[in-house]
């Protein structure tokens, strides 16, 4: 079976978040199943160089924008094979791959993605310019939603389409004008396809088009039919709920892994945890500033800072919190607001506050590491790989009940500490109150040495390699292909409702 597989972020080519790290290992694990496949994105600045890419194709100009080629290239490190769309005048600049420099969109966002759906549409034709195409065509989020609308509007022969909702919270909306300019039928812009109250959606485009929709756990796909995570969306999902399902998001252990972790101060595992930790929390402490104290909890932070992470009940929370002794290492940027919070509350408390501004793919690694408790406060969260990072290094989760967070993390309560299931600490309100007190109960905890490492060690067993999801994946793709035998883990559509 060939598999096309679509994203505007590719670890280690261009990542923002985790759709990146997906998109950069899933298909590891889809290839290791015995998938022939080819990635897809586009060529940033800089990107054909690292993935050593040649041209193989002339898509042509479709939106007046100079010719867009096709390069083939393969990832750094697994050399999977990798499709650019080179367009210089959409792609080649600097900055990141939705914003400048400065965290503005870019304005012409509308037309790069627009490009990128048009691109992937059209490699999965019969008649594309390539010999090799692909049985499923797999789109991620807004950025490729306009894919599968695409391959409906062309109406011939076509690859089965699978789309993945990894945040439903962004949804590409873009004004009508642009439907002509994208070369799609007005009658796509219509409340059964991809029109959102008077704005076109190219997230809804994929949510519409798609034969099969995933999302990236189990819980977030029963929230996303509701209105307090639907962000609008919820009525055509429910409307879809017989395609739609959650497939848990995996990690790459290649690179999440204290015993072979090249970021960090000394590597670790199971059986020397403690020591283990111990000097690289001590390093890490050395390397934010931190006064050396073994036994002060060490509380991380390594997120985007958006209302999404609920960050911003943390400072409410830190005058009684380091009242306990406690310290904080943040590693973050996204709001003006939150970022400044915690560079006054650095400046208020250097000695429990250290406060890193910006994107720092090594501090990732030593903060997961070095810490002893990583804080997840967020209001919903669609999968989350963070907290499973950390519960890998021993560095147990704070998390709010919601989406992946609650599929990923088994809190401590008293049964489940004598069970040995215990991973992490939850708590169900998204208020400072219920944060501060789930806080209070892992440092509790921390307290008591032998009790923690206990719970260490069920965490740091705990497998979320991606065999299990590539193989839910690759059932649901033989599903699209009358002439592949079934087989795998079956696609469980998410029909049943949340409790109330
Ligand atoms: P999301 O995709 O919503 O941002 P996830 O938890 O799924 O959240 O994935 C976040 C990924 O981005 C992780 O790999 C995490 O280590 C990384 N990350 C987030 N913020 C930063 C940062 N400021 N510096 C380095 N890595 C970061």
């Amino acid at each position: 079976m060939k598999l096309l597989f679509a994203s505007s972020e590719i670890f280690p080519l261009a990542k923002t978040g985790g759709l990146a790290d997906v998109a950069g290992a899933l298909p590891i694990a889809l290839h290791r199943a015995g998938l022939d496949l080819r990635l897809l994105m586009p060529a940033y600045r800089g990107v054909a160089r690292q993935a050593e890419a040649r041209k193989i194709a002339n898509l042509g100009d479709p939106f007046g924008l100079g010719d867009t080629i096709l390069l083939e290239g393969r990832l750094p490190d697994n050399h999977l094979p990798l499709w650019l769309i080179d367009n210089p005048r959409l792609f080649d600049r600097d900055g990141g791959p939705y914003q400048d420099s400065q965290g503005v969109d870019w304005p012409d966002n509308d037309m790069r993605f627009g490009l990128l759906g048009w691109a992937a549409a059209r490699l999965s034709q019969a008649n594309s310019p390539v010999a090799w195409k692909p049985d499923i065509l797999h789109a991620n989020d807004w950025q490729t939603g306009l894919a599968p609308a695409y391959l409906k509007a062309w109406g011939d022969s076509r690859p089965g389409l699978v789309f993945t909702i990894h945040n439903m919270a962004y949804q590409g909306l873009f004004p009508p004008a642009l439907v002509p300019r994208l070369g799609l039928p007005w009658s796509f812009y219509a409340m059964e396809g991809f029109e959102y109250w008077s704005q076109l959606s190219y997230l809804k485009a994929g949510l519409v088009y798609a034969d099969k929709l995933t999302t990236v756990s189990p819980t977030y796909a029963r929230e996303i039919q509701t209105p307090a995570y639907g962000f609008g969306m919820q009525g055509v999902l429910a409307d879809r709920a017989a395609d739609l399902g959650g497939i848990l998001n995996g990690a790459d252990y290649a690179i999440w892994d204290p015993a072979r972790d090249r970021h960090l101060h000394g590597g670790y595992g199971i059986g020397d945890v403690r020591p283990g930790k111990a000097a690289n929390k001590a390093a890490l402490q050395r390397e934010l500033g931190l006064p050396q104290i073994p036994d002060a909890p060490l509380l991380v932070v390594i997120s985007r800072l958006s209302d999404q992470k609920g960050m911003d009940l943390l400072p409410a929370v830190m005058p009684a919190v380091i009242a306990q002794g406690a310290q904080l290492a943040v590693l973050g940027s996204g709001q003006a607001s939150q970022e400044q919070a915690f560079l006054a509350l650095a400046e208020a408390c250097p000695d429990h506050v250290a406060m890193h501004v910006g994107y720092a793919e090594d501090l990732a690694h030593r903060l997961q590491a070095g810490g002893d408790i990583l804080l997840m406060p967020s209001r919903y969260e669609p999968c989350g790989l963070t907290q499973i990072y950390a519960m890998r290094y021993g560095t147990l989760p704070v998390v709010h009940m919601t989406g992946g967070l609650a599929d990923t993390v088994v809190d401590a309560t008293y049964d489940a500490i004598l069970q040995g299931t215990a991973t992490g600490f939850r708590f169900d309100q998204p208020t400072a109150s219920a944060f501060q007190w789930a806080i209070e109960r892992a440092i509790g905890l921390y307290r008591h040495p032998d009790q923690w490492a206990r719970l260490q060690a069920n965490a740091m067993r705990q497998d979320f390699g991606w065999d299990h999801s590539a193989a839910e994946y690759l059932a649901l793709y033989r599903s699209l292909r009358s002439d592949e035998p079934p087989g795998g883990v079956p696609f469980r559509p998410q029909t049943e409702t949340l409790p109330p």
